[in-house]
């Protein structure tokens, strides 16, 4: 039995100052802070705020330069630009490549991230190795973070021969989802294209998680064709749409029409908080789709911004949301809750039960954390303390 006490923290959401008590990896008690003495294995927060672990339920893992070189951006604007950019330059700099992939979640593990879904290219060039670099690097830190990946076909499916075959084969090697890329946009058969993902979806009890950037009344249209397959073939719970700019620029009828089909057919969403295309989290949250907020490339032939701090992305996504302390916590919910939701972790949260995967900040509430980004005093996961003050503890 292994057990480690919180002594005086301020939980997001409950009321006055606890202890928490953690036994086996999950919140055995919370009570009035005070009433035990120092013991082993007690750690006094001083009133800091604890959060539950921060959720990535968008990223790349596989595609980032973190910890190797800096390479100045040089890809023509535009989708396609940047996919052909990616897959040319790769070689260059040995992407995928675990050392970076392992330095990257580190800065994310010291962040208070504790569960991440990364998008990992698939493609007959690379075939399987980035998800191998991936696996590789999340193994190294042993229990640190948890991951779950998603075979993306970042350079088009039906566009680039052999990819549906390695699709099959990564499902077969345990990915737990597969990808999709703007069905129409990028693949130019929406329908072949969704028939192919969500067969392979079924066939091997996998989740489905697409990429939609196609906006208008294209995208909107393959918003139709997604909620149909998912309600035929009963994936209800483990479909997401990622981007989704479509939602966000259509106008209020066919966006209230969207919305409530996705609530029925239970699709959630994930954003990355982008310049454009904001999705409307308050009224998504009124018809319970939930939605995950992720960092999406972190320093990759993509472009150079992020950093994996999932507090910053927050930030990101509360600029837009608006600056009252509920609309911050939209934000943040996204970031922790929503993400959960969205990706079907089961027993997440700051309640009794819940699996013990926290972070601990040095700000009064959640708004503030938001806002200040503080240093994360701690990071737990699983019940065991993998960070303190930015540096990885052993374990
Ligand atoms: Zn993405």
């Amino acid at each position: 039995m292994t057990e480690l006490l919180l002594r005086d923290a301020r939980i997001w959401g409950h009321e006055g100052a606890a202890d928490l008590l953690i036994r086996d990896g999950r919140i055995a008690e919370i009570r009035p802070a005070g009433q035990d003495g120092a013991g082993d294995g007690a750690e006094d927060l001083g009133g800091r705020l604890v959060l539950p672990g921060l959720v990535d339920g968008h990223a790349h893992l596989d595609k980032t330069l973190w910890g190797g070189p800096w390479v100045p951006h040089d890809a023509a604007p535009g989708l396609m630009s940047k996919i052909r950019n990616g897959q040319e330059r790769r070689p260059e700099f040995g992407v995928p490549n675990a050392d970076f992939v392992t330095a990257l979640l580190e800065n994310m593990i010291v962040c208070g991230t504790t569960h991440v879904r990364s998008h990992v290219d698939v493609d007959p060039l690379v075939g399987l190795g980035s998800v191998e670099a991936v696996r590789e690097a999340v193994e190294r830190h042993d229990g640190r973070i948890s991951a779950e990946l998603v075979a993306f076909p970042q350079a088009g499916m039906l566009i680039s021969p052999g990819t549906e075959a390695l699709l099959e084969e990564a499902l077969k090697a345990g990915v737990e989802s597969i990808g999709g890329l703007d069905p129409a946009g990028v693949d130019q058969d929406a329908v072949r294209h969704l028939d192919a993902v969500f067969a392979l979806a079924e066939r091997y009890g996998a989740g489905v998680d697409i990429h939609l950037h196609d906006g208008g009344t294209l995208g909107a249209w393959q918003f139709e064709l997604i909620i149909e397959r998912t309600k035929v073939l009963g994936l209800g719970g483990k479909v997401t749409v990622s981007h989704a700019f479509a939602l966000a620029d259509a106008d209020p009828a066919t966006r209230d029409r969207l919305i409530s089909g996705l609530s029925e057919a239970r699709i959630a969403l994930a954003t990355v908080a982008p310049n454009r295309g904001l999705l409307p989290l308050r009224l998504l949250g009124e018809a319970g789709v939930p939605v995950t907020l992720g960092n999406d490339g972190v320093r990759d032939l993509w472009s150079p911004f992020g950093t994996g701090d999932m507090l910053e992305r927050a930030l990101f996504q509360a600029k837009g949301t608006g600056p009252r302390d509920e609309d911050i916590e939209l934000a943040l919910d996204a970031a922790t809750y929503g993400g959960a939701r969205a990706l079907g972790l089961r027993d997440y949260g700051l309640s009794v039960g819940d699996h013990a995967d926290l972070v601990v900040v040095d700000a009064r509430n959640a708004a503030e954390a938001v806002c200040v980004r503080p240093r994360r005093s701690l990071v737990v996961k699983s019940g065991r303390i993998v960070a303190r003050d930015g540096v990885l503890e052993a374990v």
